[in-house]
């Protein structure tokens, strides 16, 4: 399985709550390994998560890859 950055970060949240197959979680880890982008989004998805998770369940909003997108793109930016 090949994967492409959107296909990571499509993913990631999946990945970072362990819900995604091993077969994709290999492939994840496999992009991840030569990939800086993706490794950044990933870190920084993690700290999202773990801001809005709290101790709660909870469930993405409609929109919300959009704007996490969007967000990651802004934070890779600044930092480039
Ligand atoms: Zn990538």
């Amino acid at each position: 399985m090949v994967l492409n950055c959107k296909h990571v970060w499509d993913q990631v949240s999946n990945y970072i709550e362990g819900n995604v197959d091993p077969a994709l979680r290999e492939a994840i880890e496999t992009h991840l390994a030569h990939c800086r982008h993706c490794a950044a989004v990933l870190d920084s998805t993690r700290n999202i998560l773990i801001l809005i998770a709290d101790d709660r369940v909870f469930e993405l909003p409609v929109g919300y890859s959009d704007r996490l997108h969007a967000r990651l793109q802004e934070e890779i930016g600044r930092r480039e």
